[in-house]
């Protein structure tokens, strides 16, 4: 994998040891590449109420917060256990948040990985086809 890929992998397995995940035990880490080159990392955080922010909606809020909105190219997860092959991508509530910040799905790559690397990679435009965006309600943003 390309540097910028393997920094991606890396924020992610990192954040994800920083899980709050004391009802689930499912622990995870995500981390996406704004446009900017820049990357932000975010884990799963749970409480009592189960109203829980997922590990993506986390790195996407630090992006907003650290530099503002920008168009996501790339998100990477990271969870399971070394070789236990699970491939775990965005739940439909997350992918609705990666939606929101690329309007062309088509080059938005989702990683799912396990603590070993990479497992498999799509699109968004493959996970979450015929999407509602922006431009659905007249905004380009
Ligand atoms: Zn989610």
């Amino acid at each position: 994998m390309n540097d910028t890929i393997e920094r991606l992998f890396q924020k992610a397995l990192h954040a994800r040891q920083n899980a709050y995940a004391p009802y689930s035990g499912f622990t995870v880490g995500a981390a996406v590449l704004s446009e900017t080159g820049a990357i932000y990392a975010g884990t799963n955080i749970e409480e009592a109420a189960y109203i829980c922010t997922h590990a993506e909606q986390s790195a996407i809020s630090q992006m907003i917060t650290s530099e503002g909105p920008h168009k996501i190219n790339a998100v990477m997860v990271v969870a399971g256990e070394p070789s236990d092959g699970m491939l775990v991508t965005p739940c439909g509530h997350c992918r609705q948040w990666l939606r929101e910040h690329n309007n062309d799905p088509q080059t938005l790559i989702v990683y799912a990985a396990g603590p070993e690397g990479i497992r498999r990679s799509w699109t968004l435009e493959e996970l979450l086809p015929h999407s509602f965006g922006p431009q659905n309600l007249n905004k380009h943003l």
